[in-house]
């Protein structure tokens, strides 16, 4: 089973085209996730082994950040007996916190699993969100991680199935991109 660009291709969560990006920039490739999790035998190819991978770290608590992350978190989870998932969600302020009465136990070990890590910062949200809950991060799992430039994330591990190279995506600021200059229509396609 290969974890890449053309398996996701297949099941159409990663294209090809002009897109707006949710930074605003522009980019030719998407990562369009819920394509995949749309299917959960797809999906659950690439969850049972980032499952296996994250195991020896030894947390049966599973967090991701909403919405894209709470199904890839949950499949996780469900690999593990006894395990438990929860999800933390944006606040007003911008952070990421836990509702709907979810808590940890002092010190619970907790891995976190995001679909796709870009910059990072969902991640970090969560990171501080199971702090103040108490938590200790132990690891941090994704389907895809984008390159991002994390460092302190290593004395914790990290693990992701699909590692592009930092720039694999180019993405543009839209006064400078070239498909918006060949006249190419823009599509949103989380929209
Ligand atoms: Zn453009």
């Amino acid at each position: 089973m290969p974890w890449d660009l053309n398996e996701l291709a297949k099941h159409q969560a990663y294209l090809k085209g002009h897109f707006v990006l949710t930074t605003g920039r522009h980019s030719d490739q998407f990562l369009l996730m819920a394509r995949l999790t749309e299917r959960p035998w797809a999906l659950a190819e690439w969850t049972k082994e980032l499952a296996f991978r994250l195991k020896d770290y030894g947390a049966r608590t599973v967090v991701g950040p909403a919405v894209g992350g709470i199904i890839p978190a949950y499949a996780v989870a469900s690999e593990w007996e006894g395990s438990r998932m929860l999800f933390a969600e944006k606040s007003d302020n911008g952070s990421m916190s836990f509702k709907r009465g979810f808590s940890l136990a002092p010190g619970e070990k907790v891995v976190v699993v995001e679909d796709v890590v870009t910059t990072g910062s969902s991640v970090d949200k969560v990171i501080e969100a199971v702090h103040g809950a108490g938590g200790m991060v132990v690891a941090v799992g994704a389907l895809v991680d984008r390159g991002h430039d994390k460092p302190h994330w290593n004395d914790r591990g990290f693990e992701a199935l699909l590692r592009l190279a930092p720039g694999s995506i180019p993405t543009w600021d839209p006064g400078e991109c070239p498909l918006c200059q060949a006249g190419i229509p823009l599509t949103r396609p989380k929209a």
